[in-house]
């Protein structure tokens, strides 16, 4: 333990990382496992995404899940929901958290949609981060989710899961998502942050994670693992 508190923090972010064999080989396993991954937000549309997402900051899919459900058979355009407007969108979403804010976020949203953007979801970062309430991670969402790009939207599940296992650790989430972008193989991607962000969800949970049955374990860095078997 000494000689490890007095390695330089070079020598201990060193030691903390996968290596690329490792790498690969999580992400074969994830793949086995789920082939292919998405998103548990329902949505029909790049618009539906849009707001789906925004959303669901502090938010479980679950939750926005039932409010959408009955808010997109009503309104699912930008010109709807600014017909809507804040008031008429608020009860449609009031039993999410932070629904005010994020009422008001959405109606201002698709007001700019409609001025700058013919009403389209914008398919550039800046345009999309231009949006109220609309941030990198939300961008990173609609860009992946929706347009097929290879971003990382960085959620509390992936800078955990990506913390714990050594496969790219960092203090904050851009760390961890620039981490990422240079470690997962090109040809994993596109698919990678639904792997990670299941995988958090599922296994790799923020109180205990199941260590006994992570199909990861024996490739994880984390030295807290919680005990047991894997099951046969
Ligand atoms: S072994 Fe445990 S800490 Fe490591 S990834 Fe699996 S669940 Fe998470």
């Amino acid at each position: 333990m000494a000689s490890q508190a007095s390695a330089s923090p070079a020598r201990r972010s060193r030691a903390r990382r996968l290596k690329p064999a490792q790498v690969e080989e999580l992400f074969r396993r994830l793949k086995w496992l789920d082939p292919k991954p998405t998103t548990e937000l329902e949505f029909s549309s790049p618009y539906e995404l849009l707001v789906a997402v925004t959303l669901s900051a502090q938010a479980t899919d679950v939750g926005v899940n039932k409010a959408t459900r009955k808010l997109f058979p009503v309104a699912n355009t930008p010109e709807a929901i600014a017909a809507l407007g804040v008031d008429g969108l608020k009860p449609y979403i009031s039993t999410i958290g932070l629904y005010n804010t994020k009422a008001a976020n959405v109606v201002a949203m698709a007001e700019q949609l409609i001025e700058r953007h013919a009403s389209e979801v914008p398919r550039e970062r800046a345009a999309l981060e231009a949006l109220p309430g609309v941030g990198r991670k939300t961008a990173n969402v609609v860009l992946n989710t929706a347009f097929g790009e290879p971003t990382m939207a960085v959620d509390t599940h992936i800078f955990r899961v990506s913390n714990r296992t050594g496969l790219a650790p960092g203090k904050t989430v851009r760390a961890v998502e620039d981490g990422l972008l240079k470690v997962v193989p090109a040809h994993y991607l596109h698919d990678a942050h639904h792997w990670l962000i299941l995988h958090g969800r599922y296994v790799c949970k923020a109180r205990r994670p199941d260590c006994p049955r992570c199909p990861i374990r024996d490739l994880c860095l984390y030295k807290d693992k919680t005990p047991g078997e894997p099951e046969a």
